[in-house]
């Protein structure tokens, strides 16, 4: 049985010789895991398709629930990520959140189409990398049920001051009031972003303006709450937070 449908490649792993075993977030079959044979070998018509960060249309047969990759044709290849360490491993790490937050057999074109955007801004450099990140990391975690409540502080019932983002709890909440466990500051500019990533159309995500300090504060906190929610570590994260440390000390983004 053949289908036909729209992947990003999150993942690929190479197998035997020149096989690859690909994770594919799909268009209309959520998660996918699929074998691309000899997508390795030079003469490959498939090889630049099924690279890992690549947006293409596939054909694949599937047989007893086991797909292999019978065409595939790239769409959206995001030149602009490969041969820059710190943008593919940013993308990279939105691979990683993408599959760990998706699940197989079930179509999720909002998280496709916010890793697609995504990637796009990333690869064209069309805004700074923590900004992107930040839009991504709290926009997922609207997309996988996570979403904070950002409405008045529930301790003190008034708009927070001094606003920080609840952690243990996934609410805004005033730096001073107690009760609320580990915080991470977002301040006043940072949690109107926070709200308006909670709320904007997809196409509208990356609109938003903040001043560098607050951006950085930002990414900061949405980084937080994803790690406590998703309760695990990300090498890409780690990874592309060493490269950004190294060639970004003490220089604006
Ligand atoms: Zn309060």
């Amino acid at each position: 049985m053949f289908k036909t449908l729209n992947a990003l490649v999150l993942r690929e792993v190479r197998y035997k010789e020149a096989d690859r075993i690909l994770t594919l977030l799909t268009d209309t079959d959520g998660k996918l895991t699929v074998k691309a044979r000899g997508a390795l070998r030079k003469s490959s018509r498939t090889a630049a398709a099924t690279q890992q960060l690549t947006y293409s249309e596939m054909t694949l047969f599937g047989n007893r629930g086991k797909y292999t990759v019978n065409e595939a044709t790239v769409k959206e290849g995001f030149e602009g990520l490969r041969g820059d360490m710190e943008k593919l491993a940013l993308a990279a790490y939105f691979a990683e959140c993408m599959e760990a937050l998706s699940v197989e057999d079930q179509p999720e074109p909002a998280l496709l189409q916010l890793g697609l955007n995504c990637l796009y801004a990333l690869s064209r450099d069309l805004h700074p990398q923590e900004k992107i990140k930040a839009a991504f990391e709290t926009r997922l975690m609207c997309l996988a049920g996570y979403a904070p409540e950002l409405g008045a502080c529930p301790v003190c019932g008034r708009e927070p001051e001094a606003p920080a983002l609840s952690l243990d709890h996934g609410c805004a909440c005033c730096r001073g009031c107690p009760g609320m466990g580990e915080k991470a500051e977002l301040g006043p500019a940072g949690l109107a972003a926070m709200r308006f990533l909670s709320e904007a159309p997809a196409k509208q995500l990356l609109s938003f303006k903040l001043p560098d300090a607050d951006l950085l504060r930002l990414s900061d906190a949405s980084e937080r709450y994803l790690l406590r929610r998703t309760e695990r570590g990300f090498s890409t994260l780690d990874y592309w937070k060493n490269l950004r440390n190294y060639t970004h000390m003490g220089k604006k983004l």
